[in-house]
């Protein structure tokens, strides 16, 4: 069995779907591996690594399983063969059309994104991975675009005052965000509308900020966030303009899985910010947790620094590849048995992750977001 690996083309896309390491580890176990020529480059993996490692550089496109990282383009879905298998981010609660495709291509997907968040699963768990690295590089985003230091520091030139951080969302972005800001020395404090994480943001060193909305929990299936009423966001965006006021930074990483993100700071929010301030907003992908966020772009409104970064793992494309090639090498243990590609989709870890399966759209968010009905 051979699985492939097309060098990425999305714009900005940095990262691999295999490091030389795991391709190794493949074909020690007896699965042959194909790499695109320069696949692994931007990720500072250049091809003889991948031929050390016991791959061949030759077609990315022409093994039975693909492994991509971003969704594939129309020009790539073209290069699939039909009854393949292709592994990646395909964003299945958002791309209609690119989930449409793929099952007209008759492609058998499996998308990261959907891999069921139980415990047997957590290796494969690319949604985790990614988001510890974009929490991570938040941190220091935030960190570097401040005019002051995060620590506390006594000096002969008297003494600096450490900086104030909130963490909006203490999802696994939002936990590493803490880690890191806290591992600079600032004073973190973090909000989530799941009461389940007061416990971990406290382990973290950090406060977890009460605000009065009268929520009981907003934690729904899966361990996500539910989508809040428009009552419940107006009240907490006013309770959190005047705590956002207090802050030097906030690094916002507020998500609902398949919705726009929540709009959490408004612009009155920022106005309250003292000047030289910064907001690193992790949601600008999907709509921005800022009113004021542009995604791609750092903007200053009133003396205020609004960092609004998209595929922030792909800036760190050599620990983001690692983790990711880990976490499809196990998604691979589940469909190989020795060394042949057997698809059991009684296995609620591999039905779960499937999208698209003998021309049909299966996953149920993706037919939804298809517009196909039942
Ligand atoms: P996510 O990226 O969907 O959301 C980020 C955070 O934003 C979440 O903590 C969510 O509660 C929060 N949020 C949503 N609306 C908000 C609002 N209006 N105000 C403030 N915060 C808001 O989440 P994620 O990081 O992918 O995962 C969330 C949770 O899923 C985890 O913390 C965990 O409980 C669960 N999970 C389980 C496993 C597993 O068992 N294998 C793995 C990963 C995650």
């Amino acid at each position: 069995m051979i699985v492939s690996v097309p060098k990425e083309t999305a714009p900005g896309e940095t990262r691999v779907a295999l490091v030389p390491e795991v391709a190794d580890r493949l074909v020690k176990s007896g699965v042959d591996v194909t790499v695109e020529a320069g696949a692994g480059a931007a990720a500072h993996h250049p091809d003889s690594e991948y031929v050390e490692a016991g791959a061949q550089v030759g077609d990315g496109w022409s093994g039975e399983v693909v492994a991509k990282v971003a969704p594939p383009s129309n020009d790539e879905l073209g290069r699939l063969g039909r009854g393949s298998v292709l592994i990646g981010f395909l964003q299945p609660l958002t791309a209609g059309e690119s989930v449409r495709a793929l099952a007209e291509a008759g492609v058998t997907s499996f998308a990261m994104e959907a891999i069921p968040r139980i415990t047997r699963a957590q290796s494969m768990d690319a949604l985790s991975s990614q988001a510890t690295v974009s929490g991570y590089r938040a941190a220091l985003i935030a960190a570097q675009q401040l005019p002051r230091f995060f620590p506390m520091l006594t000096t002969a030139a008297g003494t600096v005052r450490p900086a104030k951080v909130l963490v909006l969302g203490a999802g696994v972005a939002g936990l590493q965000a803490i880690a890191t800001a806290r591992r600079l020395g600032a004073v973190v404090q973090a909000f989530d509308v799941r009461s389940a994480v007061k416990e971990q943001i406290e382990s973290l060193g950090a406060r977890f900020l009460e605000l009065d909305m009268g929520l009981e929990d907003a934690e729904a299936a899966g361990g996500y966030a539910r989508q809040l009423t428009d009552e419940e966001q107006a009240k907490q965006r006013d309770l959190l303009a005047v705590e956002i006021g207090k802050m030097d930074a906030v690094i916002s990483t507020a998500a609902v899985p398949g919705r726009p993100a929540p709009l959490l700071v408004t612009e009155a929010a920022v106005m309250n910010m003292s000047p030289g301030s910064v907001i690193v907003d992790l949601a600008a992908e999907t709509g921005g947790n800022c009113e004021l966020t542009e995604p791609g772009e750092t903007v200053v409104r009133e003396d205020v620094t609004i960092v609004g970064p998209v595929n922030l793992p792909a800036s760190m494309p050599d620990h983001a590849s690692s983790l990711y090639s880990r976490n499809v090498q196990s998604l691979l243990e589940l469909m190989v048995k020795e060394g042949e590609l057997s698809l059991d989709f009684d296995d609620e870890v591999l039905a779960g992750a499937c999208i698209t399966r003998d021309g049909e759209i299966v996953h149920e968010g993706a037919r939804a977001a298809a517009g196909v009905t039942a």
